[in-house]
């Protein structure tokens, strides 16, 4: 009896000692929750291609439902949107950290560049033809109506004309939704 009790003893020894090496050997188990990364971290930038557009333009998020609006626009008037400019990345070497001194809507996603193309007659409209009186009705037609929206602005209406742009003010309504998406983009999208 004394024996068995002694093996009894030694078996229950390294069992345990296997048991530590085991719990040593294996990784504790952590619930695997997947963790957004932190806002500031990701490019708010996305690619935007209406029905009435040639191609795609690169905005802000927060500028999608004016892009929508801009492709119903398109749509009613009978024009193809032809972007030549949207999102730019700063020219500025410090970059994010010093904003620069104009404001651009550019720089946070929040403008286009475009010329237009008459549906009807084929016209392709530029800079110069933009502002012209002249103009095909398509296009006085969707000028007409972004001049018309609440917060749009067609750059026709600048004091420096700037006829192919259009954009939503931001820089002049909100300075500090400005700064923070501009340090945010400017730093987080390529
Ligand atoms: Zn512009």
């Amino acid at each position: 009896m004394k024996i068995d009790f002694k093996v009894a003893f030694l078996v229950l020894v390294a069992s345990s000692h296997l048991a530590c090496v085991d719990a040593w050997w294996s990784k504790p188990t952590r619930p695997s929750v997947r963790r957004p990364p932190p806002p500031q971290r990701r490019c708010a930038l996305q690619y935007y291609k209406g029905s009435e557009f040639t191609k795609s333009a690169r905005v802000h998020t927060g500028f999608l439902s004016s892009m929508h609006t801009i492709n119903s626009y398109a749509q009613q008037c009978r024009v193809r949107v032809y972007i030549t400019s949207s999102y730019r990345k700063t020219a500025h070497v410090k970059g994010a950290i010093v904003p620069p001194a104009t404001r651009s809507n550019h720089m946070i996603g929040h403008a286009i560049d475009m010329n237009l193309i008459d549906r009807r007659t084929g016209k392709f409209c530029n800079s110069r033809c933009l502002p012209n009186s002249s103009r095909p009705n398509g296009v006085s037609c969707f000028i007409g109506k972004i001049r018309s929206h609440p917060t749009l602005r067609w750059g026709g209406d600048f004091r420096r004309s700037d006829p192919v742009h259009i954009d939503d003010a931001t820089n002049h309504r909100n300075r500090a939704l400005w700064n923070q998406l501009y340090n945010s983009l400017q730093k987080n999208c390529p």
